[in-house]
């Protein structure tokens, strides 16, 4: 055994890989489980910009460069921990110019990977933020069974620039979220509620719980004086990047201008109750809770969640939560139909894509005992 491979933690020493295709000797990395990114197909929007809408963390080895094509950026936060500062009345990243990136080259690690997400717990899980409008959902659909399913196609570039962080301090990040996970675990052992996720899984994969009647009405977004980017997003073919914010009598869907100001589009009365689907809506609400299902993210941010309660199993407690993930969905699926005029006696498929679109990211910025890569 080398030296190097001495120092890795012993948790992280199960995640290694060897990688020789980098050239020169041998390349130890963690290994990224990319099981649900099969069967997806992805092709940016030039339209779009919806996920410039933020403010990217920048790695203190891009610093540099992104200085010397604009040194007119500014940066936030202190030491390693810097991060894009946001244009002064919200909107979208100072270098969002007519949909396009001024600094292209030389973009933060988190733009260059969008729209993959890596999560870190007991090991490493991409995803894909399935709010990007350049996603086909189609991917929801495959069967659960497929036995070779397609990778996944457009994301190549993504999955590279993923695949270049990954080293040695990933794999200590990998052994301290570990390390976290086993406490939370041990805590909700020792009340009688703990269950491991294939468990939860396995109960609850082949009947996923859908959204009834008791989810209903859904919480409210955020009002838009508390801060324009904690609205949850969304793009509008029509429109561009639209938020939801909580307004008089219903919840007021803004349109934010990228150089900051929300103007307002109206105001939209969120369903009272459970809405009717037609089949394809009722399949792909499904598949959507089954991929959410199979995170390990979403997981755990319910064992986050549970720490601040005192009785319900883990797969109670994740039932629950994927029926209130999926009123959110039906929810903003009809106020984003009336923002259009329309007002259906049963959700399409393509409302529900709509639905998932406005409420994935915001689902995904949950905090979770793990963390991103
Ligand atoms: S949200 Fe998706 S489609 Fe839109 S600009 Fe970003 S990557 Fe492209
Ligand atoms: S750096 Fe470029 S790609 Fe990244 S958020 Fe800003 S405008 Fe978008």
């Amino acid at each position: 055994m080398s030296s190097m491979r001495s120092r890795i933690p012993a948790r992280g020493r199960d995640r290694m890989v060897k990688d020789g295709a980098l050239g020169g000797g041998t390349d130890l990395r963690p290994e990224v489980d990319l099981e649900l990114l099969r069967g997806f197909r992805f092709r940016c929007r030039p339209d779009c910009g919806l996920c410039c809408y933020a403010a990217p963390r920048v790695e203190p080895s891009e610093q540099a460069r992104l200085i010397q094509i604009a040194p007119e950026t500014v940066l936030v936060g202190s030491g390693t921990d810097r991060y894009l500062g946001a244009r002064p009345r919200g909107g979208a990243c100072q270098f969002l110019d007519a949909h396009r990136c001024r600094v292209h080259a030389a973009r933060p690690h988190p733009c260059r990977e969008f729209p993959l997400t890596v999560h870190l717990g007991r090991r490493l899980q991409a995803s894909i933020v399935l709010s990007c409008p350049g996603i086909d959902l189609a991917g929801l659909l495959a069967p659960a069974s497929a036995l070779d399913p397609e990778p996944p196609s457009g994301l190549d570039e993504e999955l590279s620039a993923v695949r270049e962080r990954l080293g040695l301090e990933t794999a200590r990040r990998l052994s301290t979220t570990a390390r976290r996970g086993r406490k939370v675990e041990k805590s909700l052992s020792a009340e009688g509620r703990w269950q491991d996720d294939v468990s939860v899984r396995r109960v609850l994969r082949d009947r996923v719980p859908l959204p009834t009647a008791g989810e209903f009405p859904v919480h409210d977004p955020p009002e838009a004086s508390d801060g324009l980017d904690r609205l949850p997003l969304f793009f509008d073919r029509r429109s561009g990047p639209l938020g939801f914010a909580r307004g008089l009598g219903g919840w007021e869907v803004v349109e934010i201008a990228a150089t900051g100001g929300a103007e307002p589009r109206g105001v939209f009365v969120p369903p009272e109750r459970l809405p009717r689907l037609e089949a394809g809506a009722a399949r792909l609400l499904e598949g959507y809770l089954r991929y959410s299902l199979d995170r390990d993210a979403f997981l755990a941010a319910v064992h986050i969640d549970m720490l601040d309660g005192d009785e319900g199993s883990v797969t109670e407690w994740v039932a629950d939560e994927l029926r209130e993930l999926g009123a959110m969905v039906l929810a903003r699926a009809v106020v984003r139909s009336k923002l259009h005029g329309v007002d259906r006696t049963a959700l399409s498929a393509a409302d529900v894509e709509d639905g998932i679109r406005a409420t994935d990211q915001d689902w995904l910025d949950r905090p979770t005992w793990g963390d991103r890569l």
